[in-house]
């Protein structure tokens, strides 16, 4: 389970370096997220404590530039309604192998965007837990966000065996296979609404965003074309006879990205949340700043240097994302030699992932 987490440090390849991509995504939900609070505030009714969560945190600056966000709104709508401010309980979430400490160091920074009347009433604590497990006391959360989590799975779904070669689905691929994801992520997403429900306080809300897929055909190309190319780097170094065949045949990504409808059913037949606000955001998660230009994926016009770098990064941004899971079960030895493919592939497919942007579902939910 611990392997999910994203690669910690600082280093090249760390999270904290890569996810550039995952901040912009997620400034592109900042005003629905913005919105969700400032509703909640009234519907709760101005509480002297308020206890907000950001669930799977991982680590870096992106979770406390959330925070801030959120600390600041509630901040504004008691100023506005001429209330005494709240302490608040600020809580960050995610697996205990997470590295933390990368996002503890940067807490004073985080102190500096808080507006001045909140300096000294607003507490951050860690929590290291599975979100698929009681992480909170009965009632005791107002707002849970949590930006770029729900698509990973609690686990490799069951029933797997005969998706060989394959990482993820893939087409064609045995008609099963779809189904075993289904059925894992509405098990653990249903669950996951279960725990919160407990967690969370009467007209309590969530603002969740998660990566997701436009077409309703689980098997079109767009869904997992990143994935297909991490199988196919995988494959190639059976071949350099690095890797062993049946150890790619067992590999398998604990990750879905549903559809619409797929949420929304979930959703609905758990029953604690009402649906406040759907809505589908295009984001655009690999395109990365050289110096201060910033060099967009979708740019037709990119010389061929740049178009290797977009590529690179495009390949270092997966790596920091899959790394972990990757070298718990391939050892860490083929890391680098497997991302080179990874790189090759990329490239070689570039021309179809280009201006494909990422699809993410942003969903409000109040606790009924
Ligand atoms: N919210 C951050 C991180 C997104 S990366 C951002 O927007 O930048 C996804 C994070 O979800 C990873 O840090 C991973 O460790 C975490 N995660 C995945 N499954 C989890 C689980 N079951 N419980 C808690 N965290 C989980």
């Amino acid at each position: 389970m611990g392997v999910l987490s994203m690669k910690g440090g600082d280093g090249e390849h760390s999270y904290a370096n890569n996810s550039e991509g995952q901040k912009r995504l997620a400034s592109d939900a900042k005003p629905v997220v913005v919105e969700t609070v400032k509703e909640m505030i009234v519907k709760i009714d101005f509480p002297g404590c308020i206890k907000v969560a950001d669930l799977g945190c991982s680590s870096g600056e992106n979770t406390l530039l959330v925070m801030s966000e959120i600390v600041n709104t509630i901040i504004t709508s008691y100023q506005q309604k001429g209330k005494n401010l709240p302490e608040i309980n600020c809580c960050l979430n995610d697996l205990p192998d997470n590295d933390f400490n990368t996002t503890f160091k940067l807490v004073p920074a985080f102190h500096k965007l808080l507006k001045m009347d909140v300096k000294g009433k607003c507490f951050i604590s860690g929590v290291p837990g599975s979100f698929y497990s009681r992480l909170f006391p009965s009632k005791s959360l107002h707002f849970v966000h949590s930006s770029l989590c729900l698509h990973w799975l609690s686990k490799v779904p069951d029933g797997l065996e005969d998706n060989k070669k394959n990482a993820y689905l893939r087409s064609p691929c045995p008609p099963n296979v779809y189904k075993s994801y289904l059925t894992q992520f509405k098990n653990d997403f249903s669950l996951f609404l279960r725990l919160r429900a407990d967690e969370t306080v009467p007209n309590g809300r969530m603002a969740l965003t998660f990566v997701g897929r436009k077409s309703l055909d689980p098997l079109s190309k767009d869904c997992f074309q990143n994935w297909s190319s991490i199988s196919d780097s995988l494959l190639d170094l059976v071949s350099e006879g690095i890797v062993k065949e049946s150890d790619v045949d067992s590999f398998n990504l604990p990750f879905y990205n549903p559809d619409e409808s797929e949420v929304r059913e979930v959703i609905e037949s758990e029953g604690s949340f009402k649906i406040s606000n759907f809505e589908t955001i295009f984001g655009l998660l690999f395109s990365y700043k050289t110096g201060r230009t910033e060099v967009k994926d979708d740019d037709d016009n990119l010389d061929q240097s740049c178009r290797f770098e977009v590529i690179r990064k495009r390949a270092s941004i997966i790596r920091s994302i899959t790394e972990p899971m990757l070298g718990a079960h391939f050892g860490d030895a083929i890391m680098d030699r497997l991302f080179e493919r990874y790189t090759y592939h990329l490239a070689e497919r570039y021309d179809t992932l280009r201006n494909k942007p990422t699809v993410q579902f942003f969903v409000s939910l109040t606790r009924k």
